[in-house]
């Protein structure tokens, strides 16, 4: 997936929060969480060297967010910090959906460190010189337009009052 992380972290959240007071507050964490597992790739240019595939990092393995975001809930618990679970609700599902959506063509291991299962059913072949335009010219960008236009629509009907959202 290449450009409708943000996007499809829009409209997951965007369903997730429709009813909620804060859902300003909400949708920001959201649109983050939508692309957080991908800024490992800072550690892949400026510490790695581009040695390891940036799907193997730990912020591309799906446990360790869902372990996260458990402790995250025990703490808010004890804390009795109820109006965080919303937070950490929206966090953990736009953060898997990032995660969904690498599956497809990429290798996400979802049971790690138990498994080394996963899905790729999506091969992106290398046939440019520059990376991006694999990217752009294979019929996966479709369905990433496809995303990302529904986004818009969503948006412009929000913020134009047509929706009853
Ligand atoms: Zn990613």
């Amino acid at each position: 997936m290449f450009i409708a992380h943000i996007p499809a972290g829009y409209l997951a959240t965007n369903l997730l929060v429709r009813k909620q007071e804060n859902r300003r507050g909400l949708l920001a964490v959201g649109l983050l969480c939508s692309v957080l597992p991908d800024f490992d790739l800072l550690w892949f240019y400026l510490v790695d060297n581009r040695q390891t595939v940036h799907h193997e990092y730990l912020f591309h393995m799906p446990l360790f967010w869902i372990s996260l975001a458990l402790a995250a809930w025990f703490i808010a618990w004890i804390a009795g910090l109820k109006e965080m679970r919303s937070y950490i609700v929206v966090a953990l599902v736009s953060v898997l959906l990032h995660l969904l959506l690498d599956s497809f063509a990429a290798e996400i291991y979802w049971l790690r460190p138990f498994s080394d299962v996963h899905l790729n059913l999506i091969e992106v072949p290398a046939r440019f010189g520059w990376w991006v335009w694999n990217f752009i010219f294979h019929w996966t960008f479709a369905a990433e337009l496809a995303i990302v236009a529904a986004a818009a629509i969503v948006w412009w009907r929000r913020t134009n009052g047509t929706s009853a959202n």
